[in-house]
């Protein structure tokens, strides 16, 4: 039978217990979330995040700035952010507006408060096993994973994507659990051989359905980070991920939905980074 990953039932257990554990603190953790400009889907994750602070018991700090920011002034605020002590995390929510370098935004973010984790202070802390902040989309991918098996020693990890925010990180935090990693790109040869060699297949590409039977072994553990959205036959909106659910799902030992798997996760993972984050700099 296969194992359905829900992530929503999850992520709402991880938000409770980080919600449970912030009046035993003594201090409120603060997260400052920056968004530039009017991107749509980007409001809405930045309206998403802050709801989810406040439930949790976290101070919100919302920096809405008009897409006509210039670098400079955003790096000025992102300085501030980093010498304010009500402040425990930082996130920058990306896109940015074309005019502004988000390399060197990142890289100006305190390490130790960049509750994305993509500093590359934090990518080199997490490549070499030092403490750091990892990025929430693949620490939620993993921790779904481990529900399905919590030791995932010695398996075959395909992961299919390369980028520095999903595939790479996922692919750390794979190899640290003691998985036999494989990292998969668009000049892969044969995708579909080496996917079914996958104890553990991790899509990351963002091609809607790009993965269908054919690249799943039977009893393999299925993770699908992609969200893609596509107009469906009837001419309405629909998100799927990047595997085709439907044929695959009934092959796998696991898989995550889309939407409801992987999504969630990152939220509720941005909310334990910033609760890690805030007791580390404390010495807690
Ligand atoms: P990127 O576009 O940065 O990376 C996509 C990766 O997929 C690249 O490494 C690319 O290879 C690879 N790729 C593209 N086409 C193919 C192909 N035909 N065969 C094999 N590999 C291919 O995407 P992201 O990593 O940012 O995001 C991936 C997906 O995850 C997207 O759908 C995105 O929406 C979703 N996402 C979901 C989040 C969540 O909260 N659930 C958060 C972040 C992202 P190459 O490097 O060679 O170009």
């Amino acid at each position: 039978m296969t194992q359905i990953l829900d992530g929503k039932a999850i992520a709402a257990r991880l938000r409770a217990d980080i919600a449970a554990e912030v009046p035993r603190l003594g201090f409120t953790p603060g997260l400052a979330v920056v968004l530039v400009g009017e991107d749509p889907a980007s409001q809405v994750y930045v309206s998403s995040k802050g709801k989810a602070t406040i439930e949790v018991g976290f101070r919100s700090i919302e920096h809405k700035l008009p897409a006509t920011t210039s670098e400079a002034e955003l790096l000025a605020l992102v300085t501030k952010l980093n010498g304010n002590p009500d402040v425990d995390g930082i996130l920058v929510q990306l896109p940015l507006p074309a005019h502004i370098n988000a390399d060197r935004v990142i890289a100006a973010i305190d390490p130790d408060k960049d509750v994305d984790g993509f500093h590359p202070i934090n990518a080199g802390r997490l490549a070499t096993g030092l403490p750091g902040l990892v990025p929430c989309t693949p620490r939620g991918s993993v921790k779904l994973l481990q529900e399905w098996k919590r030791d995932l020693s010695g398996l075959h990890a395909v992961v299919v994507g390369r980028s520095n925010i999903v595939g790479k990180p996922v692919a750390q935090l794979l190899l640290q659990a003691n998985c036999t990693v494989t990292i998969a790109h668009s000049k892969t040869r044969d995708l579909a051989a080496l996917c079914r060699t996958a104890d553990v297949l991790v899509a990351a590409i963002g091609r809607p359905e790009a993965l269908g039977r054919e690249h799943v072994k039977e009893g393999a553990a299925v993770i699908d980070v992609g969200i893609n959205r596509i107009t469906g036959p009837d001419g309405k909106n629909r998100l799927v991920g990047d595997v085709a659910y439907a044929e695959v799902a009934p092959m796998t030992a696991a898989i995550t939905p889309v939407p409801g798997g992987v999504g969630p996760m990152t939220i509720a993972c941005l909310l334990e980074n910033t609760l890690i984050a805030a007791k580390r700099r404390r010495a807690l």
